[in-house]
């Protein structure tokens, strides 16, 4: 994986997996738009790793294509900012539903369409990996809005991936279990909720962050050349059992 004079544009960079998968591309020597809401996390971002930055909030649809424009072309992009929300079915509403599948499903699109149209025009391959979950075939308890957009986001993958192939464009999505970021940690560190889970996974453990970031950046990259439309399972197992 040289990715020299390649430019990757990995959302969601300010934490978690995001920022896991940030330095892995620089190591490899690309050159990483790292993108976030929170500027102080891309502060300390780039003050660690070598990266441009963009602070938006992939929530307001409408300027994400002004945020981006200038840090076009880009080669390589990583759909991985997500968000949730925690409401019953009969009490989700509406607004809320909208905007977890705005974030999670409908910005990642629009940028998608931005990079796809641009390398179309000039006729260039890429790579996209949309950041998914484990929760896109399952039936979370509280998590409608997420679980519908996840499901929104492998079905838009196959789409994409079946109309952009032949301009020489994969895109993938990674669908992770239970990750421990931060955030993670938190809401997974009791063993009573935990341990459960992890005995259904055959390697008996949630992932580290950058597990996730390792198989992003194997379906970005050339090794994965003929690796199209498939939504990957990063979870230990969990899925066949
Ligand atoms: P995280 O630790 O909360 O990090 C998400 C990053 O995305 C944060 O920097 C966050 O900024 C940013 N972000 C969120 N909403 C944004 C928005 N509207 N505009 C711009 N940036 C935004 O989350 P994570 O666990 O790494 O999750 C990353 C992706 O993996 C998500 O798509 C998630 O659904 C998926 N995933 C996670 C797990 C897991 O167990 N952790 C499992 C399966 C899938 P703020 O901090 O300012 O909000």
């Amino acid at each position: 994986m040289d990715w020299k004079d390649r430019r990757v544009l990995v959302t969601g960079a300010g934490k978690g997996i995001g920022r896991a998968t940030v330095p892995l591309l620089a190591e490899h020597g690309a050159t990483v738009v790292a993108l976030s809401r929170d500027q102080r996390d891309l502060d300390l971002l780039a003050s660690e790793v070598c990266c441009e930055t963009i602070c938006t909030d992939l929530a307001d649809l409408d300027v994400i294509e002004t945020s981006v424009a200038g840090a076009l072309p880009i080669d390589l992009l990583v759909n991985c900012a997500g968000t949730t929300t925690l409401q019953s079915f009969v009490s989700t509403e509406i607004a809320e539903f909208n905007r977890v599948m705005n974030v999670n499903a409908v910005a990642p699109m629009i940028l998608s369409q931005i990079v796809a149209r641009d390398w179309l025009r000039r006729g260039v391959a890429g790579a996209i990996v949309n950041v998914s979950s484990d929760a896109a075939r399952r039936g979370v308890e509280n998590h409608t809005a997420y679980c519908a957009s996840k499901a929104a986001l492998d079905a838009m993958t196959r789409v994409m991936a079946a109309e952009l192939g032949p301009g020489g464009i994969r895109v993938n999505s990674v669908n992770p279990t239970v990750t421990l970021t931060p955030m993670g940690k938190l809401a997974w560190s009791d063993p009573e909720k935990a341990d459960p889970v992890k005995a259904r996974i055959p390697l008996g453990r949630f992932l580290e962050p950058k597990e996730v970031a390792e198989a992003i950046l194997f379906l970005l990259s050339d090794e994965a050349a003929m690796v199209n439309g498939v939504c990957l399972p990063v979870d230990g197992g969990l899925s066949i059992t």
